[in-house]
């Protein structure tokens, strides 16, 4: 039997964030509802297709997954766990932002199937957070790591993001400290991009925000604290302990299937990606949309270079039949001179100056001809 992993979309939020452009519609009782009804209804639809596979991953993502309340989402984990071929040791994640948390039952969420936590910490710093617009503090954020931990829930992941308007190297490295004294067992961490049709998009003025070099900055600065902390940097932007890794987002770097649920949710299952469109009606009337064929060549390297376990020629064959070419490999060990990959007898993997510069170093090995 093969694995899947499942992505439920939770497109709730109580305030639009500065920068944020996902889908998200205020979280409104009587609509959250309806969602609910329609998505126990994909998840019913979805189990009969996927009768023959086990779940090794759910991820209830957003969106804001905690303002649905833990009535509502133990009525959807009630119906994944019935319905699908959950496996005893899946990894089932829920997106939490600390200003929504006051509403959840952890300890009745862990019962039902909840454990591990991935928490919108963003900063440590609250003039920063509120330069987001995000609704909570460092307090709100200390409350609900206590909650959750008492729960019973010690795997879980903070969000950090870098590039934050008021950010400087020490309040950085205050919010380092802070995720590392948490006992977080996984970092996750963004640059702040500026977004079209976002506040801060129409407000660029309003705000200072760090250049590409500043970001570079962070981003090393960030690498290297963490990597002296004990974590592993296992890709691009994503640091963990012990090998917690994030085994649903791990799917997506090295294709393995997994369907999304939910407006503006993807999927890639049997060598094809498909999404449903970025607006509640539309999912309403299931309309599934194709968008590309998946699992080729180019996009395994792209993702898998993504990862510190690199692009593995083993893999490769197995999944297409094929070697890498004598281009591709001249060219990484262009690239391997300069510092920006390491090419070993049966891989190619970034170097953490290559993770930086990872878009242009990519489409280098990309434009050889694969
Ligand atoms: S809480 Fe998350 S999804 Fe909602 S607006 Fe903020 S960043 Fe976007």
């Amino acid at each position: 039997m093969c694995s899947v992993g499942i992505y439920i979309h939770i497109p709730f939020c109580v305030r639009k964030c500065n920068y944020c452009d996902f889908f998200s519609v205020s979280a409104q009782e009587n609509k959250m509802d309806e969602y609910t009804k329609h998505l126990i209804a994909s998840l019913r639809h979805w189990s009969e297709r996927l009768a023959d596979r086990f779940v090794d991953t759910v991820y209830f993502g957003g969106g804001t997954p905690s303002v649905l309340g833990t009535e509502r989402l133990n009525r959807i984990l009630e119906v994944v766990f019935s319905n699908f071929n959950v496996a005893c040791d899946a990894e089932v994640t829920i997106e939490v932002n600390p200003n929504s948390t006051d509403r959840l039952d952890f300890t009745s969420l862990k019962i039902n199937g909840i454990n591990r936590i991935s928490m919108g910490l963003q900063s440590a710093d609250d003039a920063e957070l509120k330069a987001l617009g995000r609704l909570h503090t460092l307090s709100d954020a200390c409350f609900t790591i206590d909650r959750f931990i008492r729960s019973g829930i010690s795997n879980f992941s903070l969000d950090v993001m870098l590039g934050i308007p008021l950010q400087t190297y020490t309040s950085l490295d205050n919010t380092l400290d802070f995720c590392i004294k948490s006992s977080a067992t996984h970092i996750s961490t963004y640059m702040l991009k500026i977004e079209e049709n976002t506040p801060f998009y129409y407000n660029k003025d309003g705000f200072i925000f760090a250049d590409d070099d500043l970001q570079a900055d962070y981003y090393d600065l960030t690498a290297e604290k963490l990597k002296r902390s004990g974590f592993r940097h296992y890709e691009i932007s994503n640091f963990c302990k012990d090998n917690m890794i994030s085994r649903h987002n791990m799917k997506y770097w090295i294709l393995d299937d997994y369907i999304g649920i939910g407006p503006d949710a993807h999927s890639l299952l049997d060598g094809k990606r498909f999404y449903y469109p970025r607006s509640i009606e539309a999912y309403y009337e299931d309309n599934l949309l194709y968008e590309s064929e998946g699992q080729t060549p180019e996009e395994y390297i792209m993702l898998s270079l993504r990862t510190d376990a690199g692009f593995c020629y083993e893999k490769y064959y197995e999944l297409f039949k094929l070697t890498p070419t004598e281009e591709l490999l001249s060219e990484a060990r262009s690239l391997e001179k300069l510092g920006l990959v390491v090419v070993k007898p049966d891989s190619i993997c970034l170097s953490e100056k290559g993770f930086l510069l990872s878009n242009s170093v990519i489409s280098r090995l990309l434009n050889t001809g694969i």
